[in-house]
């Protein structure tokens, strides 16, 4: 942390500083210059600490880095983990329709997928829709059509949870937590996924930095997960389909995590999705969320930019 002072600022004011900031931080060295820096061994305590120091007298600004914003984010050495999605063997592909709708058809599309190269399967079962009118997915219901998808194929179930009074239950049935764009800063769902023992998947949030991003996935690390994956996913502005890849590739060097690309939602169109599947995989993915179905006019939800199995097959396989 280093903290600049205005120049307007006194021998006083500067010294006062130093010795808050000792105070506060408990063996952490503080060099005093033009700017104080501050070393900690427990750079956690830096988020609590730099308020209050940025509200001193004679103080212009405290600067935290990357690593002492999200330092378990931010951990370096990380060694990719190979369960219950394998991220040793790139790149992971998670595949299935926007919502699990119908057991025939929920069935059938897994089913392919499996033939066609998937590594897992979207199972969703709670949808979170700009409409409340809106198709909200089919809910529990569905437990026992994803399980059966699961015995079926032998794929682990990937499955948004919306709230944190599904996770216990949702945790049970399926072996990763997706938390989607809108919940990235449900800071209450991250507590409760990161606590739940299963991988979880998090989404870049609408319009979020990759700060804001990495400070929901230190959430999730803070709070006991063990397997945290991300996802960039785009900012779907009308009329302008973009995943924003330079982001994904800055999270994958600061990170270490797997950090994979929804191409479907910032599409719109399955076209470009499946175009922006290949830019991410070009760009340096470690896997692809996507949907796909094997009965794409049939979907209530999100079919105009759902692949066709084959489509799938053909980017699985470059
Ligand atoms: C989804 O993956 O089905 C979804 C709802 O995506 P997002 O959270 O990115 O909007
Ligand atoms: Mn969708």
């Amino acid at each position: 942390m280093i903290i600049y002072f205005k120049k307007s600022s006194t021998r006083k004011e500067r010294a006062d500083l130093a010795a808050l900031a000792a105070k506060l931080l408990p063996g952490a060295s503080v060099t005093r210059g033009e700017a104080v820096k501050i070393k900690t061994p427990k750079p956690e305590k830096l988020a609590d600490a730099a308020p209050v120091l940025e509200n001193m007298p004679g103080v212009k600004r405290v600067k935290l880095s990357g690593r002492e914003l999200c330092p378990r984010a931010c951990a370096a050495n990380r060694k990719p983990f190979s369960s219950p999605l394998d991220f040793t063997r790139r790149p992971v592909f998670i595949a299935g329709p926007c919502a699990v709708e119908d057991e025939k058809s929920y069935l059938a599309t897994a089913m392919a997928l499996k033939s066609a190269g998937a590594h897992a399967l979207r199972a969703a079962l709670f949808k979170p829709r700009s409409s409340p009118y809106a198709f909200q997915g089919i809910g529990w219901a569905g437990l026992k059509v994803i399980s059966r998808a699961k015995k079926l194929t032998g794929l682990p179930l990937v499955t948004e949870v919306t709230d944190p009074r599904q996770v216990e239950r949702l945790a049970a049935a399926c072996d990763v937590l997706q938390v989607g764009a809108r919940n990235m800063r449900n800071y209450e769902l991250l507590k409760e996924a990161a606590g739940s023992g299963r991988a979880v998947l998090l989404k870049r949030g609408l319009r979020a930095t990759l700060t804001e991003w990495l400070l929901s996935a230190e959430y999730l690390l803070a709070g006991g997960a063990k397997k945290v994956v991300l996802c960039e996913r785009g900012d779907s502005l009308p009329g302008r389909p973009r995943l924003d890849l330079m982001t994904m590739a800055a999270a994958r060097k600061l990170t270490g995590l797997p950090v994979i690309a929804d191409p479907s939602h910032a599409a719109g169109d399955r076209r470009v999705a499946a175009a922006l599947a290949r830019r991410a995989l070009g760009a340096g993915a470690d896997g692809l969320l996507i949907e796909v179905s094997s009965n794409t006019r049939k979907a209530r939800v999100d079919g105009r930019q759902t692949l066709s199995v084959d489509t799938f097959r053909d980017i699985a396989g470059t």
